[in-house]
């Protein structure tokens, strides 16, 4: 689908039912992603009407994506330093091994950040044991040297699996593999963030879209998640392109947050608001804490490669509307 049409739709749901709706929900659909559910004037947005995550899959799973992670990783703690955008990044700890440089770079960045885990040895959840899978998530965390235990987890290649192993070792949220504009949800013991957006080199210049997206979540008190790799933005060894994309959403994101509808969280700070406005959740409630670490020395096996992320079409909970506007 041509890029304007997906602005087109995607602006056209941010207005009243009526003719506009039936096409941009349908296009929605067609744009694989899920829409609800929303909870209205939620206690953890703090009297904002959206809360943005951008979290960065931190990876290098070819070993000719080692140039562009490192170049993309600074590129990302530049824009997150003139936006004061806090990072939500997603560690793998072998790739930490193999470049301590950027992740140094990634702790000592000024703003703040939260480093969440992506398992040592970027393991495939869903074909793992649950012992070798905890194995795996722990090394990592030991690797990464925090010290607090870490509250987010994102799976490597987006694959779901062994909640209870992450729910015992104290994670609280993770990014869900389907898109959606909606409310987190608490499923499996952990808070869903689901993802907006991905950004990688197809976003050229989509801006428009992205700020679209940013638009239609504050409408329906939705969470605005972008999620990237660093070597994902990267063009031609050159960051400078996609970061001038960014630049203008990140642009468009501190507007909305001058104009006091828009929040930046890092993923562990959204589900803390999350656990405290939420009673009944099995949350330890503990705070997330600013990270300081120290990397430990040893070098492991080569990890391997990154596939693309599951958009399963399903529903939107609000179908019904979509026939009823026609
Ligand atoms: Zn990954």
């Amino acid at each position: 689908m041509k890029r304007t049409a997906k602005t087109l739709a995607v602006k056209g749901l941010g207005t009243p039912l009526g003719s506009n709706s039936f096409i941009s929900r349908r296009v929605l659909r067609a744009l694989k992603m899920d829409y609800g559910p929303f909870q209205r004037n939620p206690t953890y947005l703090n009297g904002k009407n959206s809360i943005s995550c951008v979290s960065v899959d931190f990876d290098v799973t070819r070993p000719s994506r080692f140039e562009d992670n490192r170049n993309g990783t600074r590129a990302l703690l530049g824009l997150a330093e003139r936006y004061r955008m806090p990072l939500t990044w997603a560690v793998c700890g072998h790739s930490v091994e193999d470049d301590m440089r950027s992740y140094e770079a990634i702790l000592q960045s000024p703003v703040p950040k939260e480093i969440g885990i992506h398992t040592y040895s970027h393991i495939d959840a869903q074909a793992s044991s649950s012992e070798s899978f905890k194995a795996d998530v722990e090394r990592c965390i030991q690797v990464l040297g925090l010290n607090d235990r870490p509250k987010t987890f994102i799976f490597p290649w987006n694959r779901e699996a062994h909640f209870d192993v992450l729910h015992e070792l104290g994670f609280r949220a993770y990014r869900g593999a389907r898109r959606a504009i909606c409310s987190p949800v608490e499923t499996n013991g952990l808070w869903n963030i689901r993802p907006v957006y991905y950004v990688d080199q197809k976003s050229l210049g989509s801006a428009d879209l992205i700020k679209s997206y940013l638009d239609l979540c504050i409408e329906h008190f939705a969470v605005f998640h972008l999620w990237l790799h660093p070597w994902s933005i990267m063009i031609d060894g050159q960051a400078e392109p996609m970061a001038q994309t960014l630049d203008e959403v990140f642009s468009y994101m501190q507007e909305k947050r001058n104009e006091g509808t828009l929040d930046f969280l890092t993923m562990g700070e959204l589900a803390f608001r999350l656990d405290v406005a939420s009673p009944k959740s099995r949350a330890q409630q503990e705070r997330p804490q600013e990270v300081r670490s120290r990397p430990a020395e040893n070098f492991g096996e080569a990890t391997r490669g990154h596939g693309p992320v599951d958009l399963t079409l399903v529903d939107p909970s609000r179908g019904d509307e979509v026939r009823s506007s026609h």
